[in-house]
């Protein structure tokens, strides 16, 4: 599908968006819990004119859902942050915190599903609802030669919302799609959580391998 054909509605969602009860359920239980969170859709983080983009599923509830910026606060953030700042896609320093002066450089980062869903699984329907904000931020940046997907479910989000086949670009750590007509090659990375880095399913040396292609193709 191109992208020029896309919904194009707004970039964000409004903070107290309705579209999905369940999210919406569990973020004004947040709200109650802890109110010094952000307990809203995040937004998407990062510079204009972006040549990557970055897509994780959802956000984590320690981490984004808290500090409002995508991967943000959890340990997820620590390694794709850094990981980004030694490749030149981020400047400053990382400090885990929304106000720590972080500006991404040629990147983006954001997630196919804006709200914290519970145990981080999305329905396909809280999934599709959300799906006209990942089009429209595809859509508004052309310039985006790259997708780096963190996770299956992830990857297989991003084509589903390009209305690709997923069997013609099966999912493995390190792969690169290229998707014809789209402009833009897909990567994929096994997501960075603390867990797969815990058991050793996503080493840094292996996580960097995916950046060590993603700067080849967009040097
Ligand atoms: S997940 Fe997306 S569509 Fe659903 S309530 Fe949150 S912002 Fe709205």
């Amino acid at each position: 599908m191109p992208l020029a054909n896309a919904d194009l509605g707004p970039l964000e969602p409004p903070s107290d968006c309705p579209a999905c009860p369940r999210l919406v359920a569990l973020r004004e239980e947040l709200k109650e819990l802890h109110p010094d969170w952000h307990n809203a859709p995040v937004p998407s983080f990062g510079s204009s004119s972006p040549r990557l983009l970055v897509i994780g599923l959802a956000p984590g509830m320690k981490g984004a859902n808290s500090t409002g910026r995508p991967f943000t606060g959890d340990y997820a953030g620590d390694l794709l942050y850094k990981t980004m700042l030694d490749y030149g896609f981020a400047e400053g320093t990382y400090l885990a915190r929304p106000d720590d002066g972080l500006s991404l450089n040629g990147a983006l980062i954001t997630n196919a599903v804006r709200c914290l869903p519970p145990q981080n699984k999305p329905t396909g329907e809280e999934i599709r609802t959300c799906r006209p904000y990942l089009l429209a931020t595809l859509a508004a940046n052309p310039s985006i030669r790259a997708v780096l997907a963190l996770g299956r479910i992830a990857h297989e989000t991003f084509l589903t919302a390009l209305e690709l086949k997923r069997a013609g670009y099966p999912f493995a750590h390190g792969a690169q799609h290229e998707l014809p007509g789209y402009g833009m090659d897909l990567f994929d990375s096994y997501h960075c959580s603390r867990y797969n880095t815990n058991t050793r399913r996503l080493t840094e040396e292996m996580f960097r391998s995916v950046f060590d292609k993603i700067r080849r193709h967009i040097p």
